[in-house]
């Protein structure tokens, strides 16, 4: 079981022929909405493959809340964990893209930055496998890792933009394995001592876009070129793959027996899982993608 912490989102996406112009109007052709957020997206796509998640994070007391929070349950995450905050709004992304795929969005910080590990229920965390982190504050994210650590289960961290913030050098140091693209590997390298590209002490995934991904160990790397894709949105692809190598990684005892194995030999099938899902992802708009294990096999099979 897998416990994923960090930020769930209502998505609106808006089709639009040609996007507005300041002062602008332009007519609608096709709305859709979904669940979002790194944390919800990844523990949603860990059931797709088969997977047992639960999500960790913070809704407002609004509608879009209740919406995302049925969502989960009906993907078959358990939702039961996600803390409902009245005083602030459900974290919402609105995305217009046109037809070519160029993308405006708006977001609000909303509920997703008040999520604390204060309120959890520790019984969740102590009967997982893993902790998966995503963005979130980083006294939230260490207090979660330091609790996962604690209670034996392995944990993964994806800081996103914020990778060079050093107030997450706690969950980053408590994390066995990290998730990273190329720019992120780049400023993390540039801002601490830990180098992604030549890691000491963890494994690291370095997503490359349509170059694929590359894991990096302590003794070793292994990459794969990405799956051959006409990308439409490519966001979400981070989301992913990294549910992709996780789902691949999590079903091997050779790779987390004993914390994360730094064989570099044993990720050739999660980064080749990662890469499916990841290709599969940027061939919708959503950043929600529906994985399962015959898609990514069809897209492992066609290249
Ligand atoms: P992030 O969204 O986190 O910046 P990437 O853009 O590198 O990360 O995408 C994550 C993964 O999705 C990549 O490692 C790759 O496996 C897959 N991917 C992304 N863009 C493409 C593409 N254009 N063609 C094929 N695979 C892609």
């Amino acid at each position: 079981k897998v416990v994923s912490a960090g930020h769930i989102n209502w998505d609106v996406t808006i089709h639009v022929d040609r996007l507005p112009e300041p002062d602008g109007e332009t007519r609608i052709d096709r709305l859709e909405q979904s669940g979002g957020g790194s944390a919800a997206n990844v523990a949603v796509g860990l059931v797709d493959l088969g997977g047992q998640s639960v999500v960790y994070g913070s809704v407002g007391g609004d509608e879009s809340g209740a919406l995302a929070l049925r969502e989960l349950a009906s993907a078959g995450v358990d939702p039961g964990q996600v803390l409902v905050d009245a005083a602030e709004p459900t974290s919402v992304k609105y995305v217009i893209v046109d037809g070519g795929g160029e993308l405006l969005m708006l977001a609000n910080d909303g509920a997703n930055e008040s999520f604390s590990a204060a309120g959890l229920d520790r019984d969740t965390l102590a009967a997982a496998d893993h902790l998966h982190l995503t963005g979130q504050q980083p006294e939230t994210a260490a207090a979660l890792a330091t609790a996962a650590a604690e209670a034996g289960a392995t944990r993964s961290f994806d800081p996103g933009r914020r990778v060079a913030d050093r107030e997450f050098d706690a969950a980053l140091h408590a994390s066995d394995v990290l998730f990273v693209n190329d720019r992120e590997a780049d400023a993390l390298a540039a801002a601490t001592d830990v180098d992604p590209w030549e890691p000491e002490d963890r494994v690291v995934a370095i997503k490359l876009g349509d170059e694929g991904a590359t894991v990096r160990t302590p003794h070793g790397s292994v990459s794969h070129p990405g799956f051959d894709v006409d990308p439409v949105d490519t966001t979400g692809a981070g989301d992913a793959f990294a549910a992709g190598f996780l789902a691949a990684a999590l079903r091997e005892p050779e790779i987390t027996g004993d914390g994360f194995s730094h064989d570099p030999r044993d990720y050739q099938v999660p980064i080749l899982v990662g890469n499916a899902c990841g290709a599969v992802a940027t061939e919708s708009v959503t950043a929600r993608t529906d994985l399962s294990w015959d898609r990514v096999r069809d897209r492992m099979g066609e290249s």
